[in-house]
Order: structure tokens, then C-alpha cells, then sequence
């Protein structure tokens, strides 16, 4: 019993929080990534959303899972720029309630812990870097493809910021057989052609009800191809990791594959042995790369 008590008090906890449009995953895991309790939350204004986020914490540290450290993959887009006023601030969303939103400095008066944030995308690429399917890999990409499209990119293990955070979701495509795209900023940018929200507005169906001989598929995979062509001349990635909802699809990801090497054409000389099936994966966390991007987060401080 004594010995139990001394590991409780030994066993390091950290608390995580993925914060996405629709849900908040709020959890805590300790240094071997086991999770001790995890809950979830609807995203629906900052004060309760938020209020809920605090609460479940708070009643986290009274069970004796205390923490010093919380980290924060979050929707976007985000004030990453450590030298200004609004650092970590969610910045000027279209998702209603949530512009300007001071979210790290909230949690961190709160919760009375250090709070890292980054963007959701760049949190999941993170994890799968440390571990998951970008192991060892200088240079990694995890692309979201679900209710909107987001990516973030790891150099070096370290997250890449640079100006502000980078949006791959919104890099221009162009029309693909006549279909136009529906982003409101862009039109037949990624998410305006791709995201489960936009192929809903094109085809008039949800993605998941789409059957899999749907030209929609046809489409979609030669954006997502377009999308990788343009990451792999951009950033020269060991790993471009596709997740979110609508990579679901079963076949989606091969069909990708097919017409990145034929949009390549060769260009690109890959290492002995390897094919765009080595580089453009699914997550290997599966659905948790977000929340250990935000253990990841907290671990780092
Ligand atoms: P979010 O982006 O909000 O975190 P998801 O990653 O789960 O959520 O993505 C939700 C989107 O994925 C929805 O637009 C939905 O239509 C689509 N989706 C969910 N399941 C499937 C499926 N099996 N096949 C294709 N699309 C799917
Ligand atoms: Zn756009």
C-alpha cells in the first residue's frame, strides 16, 4: 500500500487538450502515454466550453492527478507570434463565439499551469513524429481531411511556425474536371474542394453516404494528389500523413498515391526500394494523434 501511495506520488501526469470546432477531448496521461481520464466537451461558446474544460481539471487535481503542465492542440487560425499581444489567442475564426478568444492565457490563470499551444495539425504531427508513423523523419507533414482541411509540418522535431503558423488547407488548386471549389476566402482552394463540408455543398450527399464508385471519389483523390505533389516539391517530406473523417474512404488513400507518382512523373528521384505508398500514410496513432499532439505540447515545456 505504501509502495502504491509512493508510484501515485511518483507517476508525473500531464494534461492534454484537443480543442477542435465541434468537440473539446480534454484528458490526463502520464509519461508513458496511458490515459487516466479523458472526457469530452461540444464546442459551443468560450465561457462554457472553457468553464467545462476548467472544471474537468480542476476535478482532476482534487483526485490526486496533479499536473504542472498542460498542452493544447487547437483549431484555428491561431496567434502563434510569441512577441505579440494576442499570443495564444485563437485569432479571426469563422466559427462563431470563438474570434479573439484569449484561450492559453484563460487556461493557464485558471488552471494555475504553464500552458503550450499550437495549432491541432502541427500537435498531431508532433506526436506522430515522436511516435508514430514519422518516426526519425527530418521533415513531416500531417494533413487533416475532415469537417475543414488543416496540416502542420514538423522540421527537425520541431514544430514550423515562421510568420505565423502555416495553412496548408487553404494552398490553391485550381478547378479539377470543372468542379469549382466553395471556400468563401478562395474558392478552389484544398478545403474548398476536399473537406467533407465542401464535397457535401458540390455533391449534394454527405462524404460518408458517397458510394465508392462516386466520380466525387475521382475528384477528391486528384486534389489530395495535387495537395502532396505540391508538399513534396515545397518541403521535400520523408512522410506526408493524411487523417480526419473523409480519409475513411476505403481505396481514397491508394487512388492518391496513383496520382501523385502521375502527377510527379518522375520528377521527384525516391530512395531505393521506396514508392509514395512509404511516404503518403494514414496516422499510425489512428484517432489519437491529436490528443498526444497536446501531450507532446505538454510534454516539451
Ligand atoms: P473534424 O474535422 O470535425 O475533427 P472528422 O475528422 O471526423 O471531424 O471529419 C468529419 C468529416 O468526415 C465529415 O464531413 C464527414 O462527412 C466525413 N466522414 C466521416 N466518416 C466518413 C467516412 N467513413 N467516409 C468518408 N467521409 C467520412
Ligand atoms: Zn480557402
Amino acid at each position: 500500500m505504501l509502495v502504491e501511495r509512493q508510484r501515485m506520488r511518483e507517476r508525473q501526469y500531464y494534461a492534454a487538450v484537443e480543442g477542435g470546432g465541434t468537440k473539446f477531448n480534454c484528458a490526463i496521461i502520464d509519461a508513458e502515454r496511458n490515459i487516466i481520464a479523458e472526457q469530452r466537451f461540444p464546442t459551443s461558446t468560450p465561457d462554457e466550453t472553457l468553464g467545462q474544460v476548467v472544471d474537468f481539471f480542476s476535478q482532476q487535481k482534487v483526485k490526486g492527478h496533479q499536473f504542472t503542465s498542460l498542452g493544447l492542440g487547437c483549431f484555428g487560425p491561431l496567434d502563434l507570434n510569441p512577441d505579440s499581444l494576442q499570443f495564444g489567442y485563437i485569432a479571426n475564426t469563422p466559427k462563431p463565439h470563438w474570434s479573439n478568444t484569449p484561450i492559453m492565457n484563460i487556461l493557464q490563470d485558471e488552471l494555475g499551469c504553464s500552458v503550450s499551444i499550437d495549432t491541432d495539425v502541427n500537435a498531431a504531427a508532433l506526436a506522430e513524429y515522436k511516435w508514430g508513423a514519422a518516426k526519425a523523419c527530418d521533415v513531416a507533414i500531417y494533413v487533416t481531411v475532415g469537417t475543414g482541411v488543416g496540416g502542420g509540418v514538423i522540421i527537425n522535431g520541431r514544430p514550423l511556425h515562421g510568420l505565423n503558423h502555416p495553412e496548408i488547407g487553404h494552398m490553391l488548386i485550381g478547378e479539377i474536371e470543372g468542379i469549382g471549389g466553395t471556400c468563401p476566402f478562395h474558392g478552389c482552394c484544398v478545403e474548398g474542394l476536399a473537406s467533407g463540408t465542401s464535397m457535401k455543398k458540390i455533391w449534394k450527399c454527405s462524404a460518408e453516404s458517397l458510394q465508392p464508385d462516386h466520380e466525387a471519389w475521382v475528384v477528391e483523390a486528384k486534389v489530395l494528389a495535387r495537395l502532396c505533389h505540391n508538399l513534396m516539391l515545397s518541403f521535400s517530406p520523408q512522410r506526408i500523413i493524411l487523417g480526419g473523417g473523409v480519409m475513411q474512404q476505403s481505396s481514397l488513400l491508394e487512388s492518391i498515391q496513383h496520382y501523385l507518382a502521375q502527377s510527379l512523373a518522375g520528377y521527384i528521384t525516391l530512395p531505393q526500394h521506396r514508392s509514395f505508398q512509404d511516404i503518403v500514410v494514414m496516422p499510425a496513432l489512428k484517432d489519437k494523434s491529436g490528443l498526444l499532439g497536446a501531450l507532446a505540447l505538454a510534454m516539451e515545456q
